[in-house]
């Protein structure tokens, strides 16, 4: 059976695993990024944790937050990461290794792990949203993932579903993750009451305990998601429409007004044969290794 590993590259670690192609981790390895970081010490970190794991594999798929270049394999720079810019990952593994490696943004390997190995496998094609501190997104067509030219595709977050709405962190107004993201939940919460919330799971907690200020937002969060993904459908016709990310911990509180919103709203056409659901939350490097066994090449 073939493996692949999958790197998951994050804020404060680089996590590595070897999966087998039914989707089945091996072996892990992880390292904490240095608080003091550069190119070249960012580079040697990341080879050295990916070291242990080697044997046997077909490819080396890594994942990150953008803005990346996916044709060149350059991380371009990283919000959350300070002190790296331009750092040349594909190249540099390639190199180290002598394996194909791909590299993709962590919204779009999440997308295509979901489609490969989670709740809706075998469709035709999905879109996937990942809920958590922002909206992410990514369309997987014939098990191959559209990225957009140049791999910054399917920003779905950063459509607008409220025209001169709440500023977003992209410095434009109305985008949907303005409304429904963690970042959305608790800035629309802190405009109406002065409380700062620490993470999503307090706003969710008010929700539960019938706060009506965090259910309005709430309510009007889903009416904007449930726009955003009504254009995106009749934009892409997916067979099935995916929800993944932290936020899906709580599902059970929106869940069924989001999809009730989204299929009163689609051509009917399209409601009929749409999928719509949780998906499977699998872990980042497992949606980085199926940019590996996606590769029909390798
Ligand atoms: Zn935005």
């Amino acid at each position: 059976m073939k493996q692949a590993i999958g790197v998951d590259i994050g804020g404060g670690s680089i996590r590595v695993s070897l999966f087998d192609e039914s989707g089945n981790e091996l072996k892990s390895n992880q390292s904490k990024t240095p608080d003091h970081l550069d190119n070249d010490s960012f580079l040697k970190t990341l080879t050295e944790t990916i070291r242990p794991l080697l044997k046997d594999n077909i490819g080396i798929g890594v994942g990150s937050p953008g803005p990346l270049n996916s044709e060149t394999g350059i991380l371009l720079t990283s919000a959350n990461m300070v002190g790296i810019e331009n750092v040349p990952i594909k190249q540099t593994l390639e190199k180290e290794f002598l394996l194909p490696v791909f590299y993709e943004n962590d919204a779009n390997c999440a997308a295509l792990g979901e489609a490969y190995f989670g709740s809706y496998k075998g469709c035709e094609s999905q879109l996937i949203l990942t809920l958590g501190t922002g909206v992410g997104g990514g369309f997987v067509k014939h098990g191959v993932l559209y990225t957009g030219y140049l791999g910054n595709g399917i920003e779905i977050g950063h459509t607008t579903s409220v025209i001169g709405g709440a500023l977003c962190g992209c410095g434009a107004r109305g985008c949907v993750e303005s409304y429904f993201s963690t970042r959305g939940f608790l800035n629309r919460y802190f405009e109406s009451t002065n409380t700062k919330l620490p993470h999503a799971e307090s706003f969710f907690e008010l929700v539960r305990k019938e706060d009506q200020v965090a259910k309005e937002i709430l309510h009007f969060g889903t009416l904007a998601l449930a726009h955003a993904v009504r254009g995106a459908i009749h934009l892409l016709n997916p067979e099935a429409v995916v929800f993944v990310g932290g936020i899906t911990n709580s599902f059970d509180l929106f869940g069924e007004q989001l999809e009730k919103e989204i299929r009163s709203n689609i051509f009917p056409i399209l409601n009929e044969r749409l999928k719509l659901g949780k998906g499977r939350n699998l872990s980042g490097t497992l949606g980085a290794a199926s940019l590996v066994f996606a590769n029909k090449k390798v």
